[in-house]
């Protein structure tokens, strides 16, 4: 299919051109239609596949047919962190770029005042994160009354416990006709149960399978004592083909860490989590992106939608605490047409998880060993500051502090059951062995042939 097909407008049409696409994948060829019709949707499609032109393309679309008419704010999208808002600034700006429509960005940690104009002016398209933006419609500086779309990106996020009571307050401001969107790689069905609070009799359009990690990333699993990550991750970065590499870990504390031990290898090193300033979370994801670093340490705040060219590897230097963060971790690579890999940490604590994440993907790691790395565990070296400031913040992200970064909502999830917690068992096997371990309906998982969006 061509673009051309989808009755999008001409303009539009010359953007896509534009930015090199040769054809829609099939999380746009199937979700723009339903848009254009009218319909209220879900969409679920695997991380990197075009999920932002699924719902840009249309929604400008329809902008442009009723250019000049109603007043206000007439788009609403909503996405976890302030780097996903300025990157679906980017895409919208860069979609609509022969169209004369107007947009900002809504989103904590910089100056609220042209932010408070932008609202006031009725700008027509605003990008937000909910925190700010329910304080900014609380001193009443928005009218959404002639808001027309309304759209959750990462939607299972943007209503999961953290953030589910900002939302419910934002969208009991907006009037009840409009069209809601919701977009994401995962969807629990219990998150799923929530969305009638929020669309009337949505389309599903699904690609793939649920919860399924890209097809263009290979995944592997390095059994390790907790006490050699470290010196794994440094031997594995002598590789030189481990050029551009993200590396989730859960805590703050331990991200600055982990960058200032890396560093003193010689590995330059960005850090990106929601205790640092937003001057300093955007020059790390700049510096990362523009190679003055090879390296970017990160909490889950950058797992979500970020869209990086080129990222060669994912290291999950600690395991996610959720099988969804894992989905959407590794989904920083292998986007577009862009193959990765994805290297988990698997420490013995890690086995319960491990296994619940198989179950979740439907498939098992592949257990991978270092040549030439002593495995032999040693007793960690730690200082008392560490212990007290790491116990701080696992009391903090306990009430939910540690993710988000948009403000607001930032606790974690509740309601979507079923694939954390441990599933017991587990040996621990390493070596280069594809399903030595893996539970017989699991299947290893390996690098596809060639580039196929979705399916
Ligand atoms: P997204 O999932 O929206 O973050 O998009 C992932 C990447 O795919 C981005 O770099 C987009 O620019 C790119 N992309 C989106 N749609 C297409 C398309 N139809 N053809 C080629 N690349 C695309």
């Amino acid at each position: 299919m061509s673009f051309s097909a989808l009755n999008l407008d001409p303009n539009i049409l010359r953007a896509i051109a534009d930015a090199g696409y040769t054809e829609p994948t099939p999380i746009q060829s199937q979700a723009i239609p339903q848009i254009l019709a009218g319909h209220d949707l879900i969409g679920i499609a695997q991380t990197g596949t075009g999920k932002t032109a699924a719902f840009t393309l249309p929604i400008l679309t329809k902008l442009a047919a009723v250019a000049g008419r109603g007043r206000g704010t007439r788009v609403l999208v909503l996405a976890p962190t302030r780097e996903l808002v300025v990157q679906i600034e980017e895409n919208i700006r860069a979609y609509g770029k022969h169209l004369s429509l107007r947009m900002a960005t809504v989103f904590g940690g910089v100056g609220e005042t042209p932010q408070i104009r932008a609202l006031r002016d009725g700008l027509e398209i605003i990008v937000a994160t909910p925190g700010r933006l329910m304080d900014l419609m609380g001193r009443r500086c928005a009218d959404f009354t002639g808001l027309q779309f309304l759209v959750l990106d990462e939607a299972d996020r943007m209503l999961d416990m953290g953030f589910l009571p900002s939302i419910r307050q934002i969208v009991r401001s907006l009037p009840k006709q409009r069209q809601t969107l919701l977009f994401s790689a995962t969807l629990s069905r219990e998150i799923e149960a929530l969305t009638h609070e929020f669309q009337h009799a949505p389309k599903l359009v699904q690609i793939g399978r649920r919860s399924n990690p890209a097809e263009t990333v290979t995944q592997w699993a390095y059994e390790v004592p907790r006490s050699r990550k470290v010196a794994l991750l440094v031997h594995l970065l002598g590789e030189p083909t481990m050029n551009m590499v993200l590396i989730f870990l859960r805590m703050k504390h331990s991200a600055d860490r982990l960058a200032r031990q890396l560093e003193t290898h010689g590995i330059t090193t960005a850090t990106l989590h929601s205790n640092r300033s937003q001057a300093q979370r955007l020059r790390a994801l700049r510096d990362f992106k523009s190679g003055v670093v090879r390296v970017l340490v990160a909490t889950d705040i950058a797992a979500r939608g970020i869209d990086v060219d080129g990222i060669s590897h994912v290291v999950n230097f600690d395991f996610p605490m959720h099988s969804e963060d894992y989905v959407h971790r590794i989904g920083r690579t292998g986007r577009a047409h862009a193959v990765g890999d994805a290297i988990s940490f698997v420490t013995p604590e890690d086995h319960g998880e491990l296994r619940s994440l198989e179950r979740f993907i439907g498939r098992g790691l592949v257990r991978k060993k270092a040549e030439g790395f002593d495995y032999t565990d040693r007793p960690e070296v730690r200082t008392a500051g560490d212990v007290g400031q790491q116990r701080g913040q696992h009391r903090q992200q306990s009430r939910g502090g540690g993710h988000g970064g948009g403000g607001g909502g930032q606790g974690r999830r509740g309601g979507s059951g079923g694939q954390r917690g441990s599933q017991g068992g587990g040996s621990s096997s390493s070596g280069n062995r594809a399903g030595g371990n893996i539970p017989p309906i699991l299947r290893p998982s390996s690098r596809p042939s060639g580039r196929s969006w979705g399916r």
